[in-house]
């Protein structure tokens, strides 16, 4: 059968698109039956691209480039994040619109996948010229929204307060409060306790699990740890207390090492002050350098094709647990399982987020609000189970851990992509 590709795919580097694609097509042969519909999961459902025009406080006028992407919604409403930064693209947020397709189905929960971004820096703008450009680009993606339809969420360089200014425009839009639009809101306007920590919380909990079943002890571990912002920093927190060092820290900033592990919660006041590493205690060394220190457990989680086949040759950790969304490229992936390396992939390995999000969603549904014990139980569960079964499928089939948690993902939507059928 042939296929022509979409015209807005056409391009020469397809960046994280690209490989989404070659994830997709290397599990294909395990789908069986089911692979007649797998050209589903490489085309988006819809897409959206807006102009976000804003008045900057000295009065001249700035456009931004937005998206919104519904990649599937045949187990629910979209769901995915919101990312602020100066390099999003339209492959890129498509990229990361599937891979939330893939992970709510690898943790079940009963949602599509989406994605969201502006291209835009948002360091150097005003919380005046934020707010305005968060609410125009919430109004201009209006039609793609809703707690039925698709629920937004925090993203890299997103927050909480970013997710109360989607919820009121909606809302004053719809002309009633809708709290389940977007997850990830603060407490105070239907948000969920931890869901600020779930995502490195869950990042830990897979990690500490993985290493377990290698036969070691993440209290005794050693781990590197690229990107030190809300995924990143809890995991280091949730190690450090765990009785494992953190003993080498990456960011936009710099690279630190200390062998003997850093003080974990100086680090974060540093980090929630400064934004940044720089200036904090350890030696400072190459970039490159990172990627070849001497550690057991290395998390990427920053940004997107970190991993590459240049640094996969050079990393020492037995195990990666991938807090970031796409870190790893398909090449680096098979320098690593040649390297008898295992990668917890992110699909399962960051989806503590979604997971609480979820929670939130429900918790709004019912404004019925639970105990953060209850959530933390509920999460380290789901997050668990999701990973055994992973694993066990991993070792029938004697493939990675991201295949296995493909074959998983990509099951469950196919599953119900042929159930609904198709229609009109
Ligand atoms: N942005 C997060 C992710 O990549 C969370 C998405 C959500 O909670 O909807 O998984």
């Amino acid at each position: 059968m042939n296929h022509p590709i979409a015209s807005y795919l056409q391009t020469d580097n397809l960046g994280a698109w690209g490989t989404y694609l070659e994830q997709v097509d290397r599990v294909t042969p395990y789908l069986g039956p089911l692979s007649r519909w797998v050209e589903t999961l490489k085309r988006p459902k819809r897409i959206l691209i807006v102009d976000v025009p804003i008045e900057l406080d000295d009065g001249t006028i700035a456009h931004y480039e937005g998206y919104r992407v519904h990649h599937n919604l045949s187990r629910g409403p979209g769901k995915g994040g919101i990312r602020y930064h100066p390099n999003v693209t339209l492959s890129e947020v498509m990229a990361l619109s599937a891979w939330m397709s893939i992970k709510t189905a690898v943790v079940n929960v009963p949602f599509g996948g989406a994605k969201g971004g502006i291209r835009v820096d948002p360091k150097p703008l005003s919380v005046g010229e934020l707010e305005r450009m968060t609410r125009r680009f919430t109004s201009e993606i209006n039609m793609m929204i809703g707690p039925q339809k698709d629920i937004p969420a925090p993203d890299v360089n997103t927050n909480e307060q970013i997710m109360a200014w989607m919820m009121d425009t909606y809302s004053v839009n719809q002309g009633h409060t809708s709290t389940g639009v977007v997850t990830g809101k603060p407490i105070a306007l239907g948000g969920s306790l931890g869901r600020r920590d779930a995502t490195g919380r869950g990042v830990f909990v897979v990690a500490k699990e993985a290493y377990a079943d290698m036969g070691c002890d993440v209290t005794q571990a050693k781990v590197a740890i690229q990107g030190l912002g809300n995924v990143g920093g809890e995991a280091a927190r949730l190690f450090a207390k765990s009785g494992a060092k953190v003993v080498a820290i990456q960011d936009h900033s710099g690279t630190l090492y200390n062998p003997n592990g850093f003080n974990v919660p100086d680090l974060l006041r540093h980090v929630s002050i400064a934004h940044e590493i720089k200036g904090f205690d350890g030696e400072s060394i190459p970039a490159e350098s990172f990627w070849s220190t001497p550690c057991d457990i290395l998390i990427p989680a920053a940004l997107e094709s970190q991993i590459t086949k240049v640094n996969a040759q050079l990393i020492q950790a037995k195990l990666i647990v991938e807090g970031a969304n796409g870190p790893t490229t398909p090449e680096a992936d098979d320098i690593l399982k040649e390297r008898g390396i295992a990668v917890v992939p992110d699909v399962i390995a960051n989806a503590g987020g979604v997971t609480v999000s979820y929670f939130e969603w429900v918790q709004d549904f019912s404004s019925f609000f639970w105990t953060e014990e209850e959530i933390n139980r509920r999460l380290d569960k789901i997050m668990i189970d999701a990973f055994r079964g992973i694993d066990s499928i991993a070792k029938m089939h004697h493939v990675s851990l991201r295949t296995a948690t493909f074959i998983v993902g990509c099951e469950r939507i196919l599953k119900a992509r042929e159930m609904r059928g198709l229609y009109p």
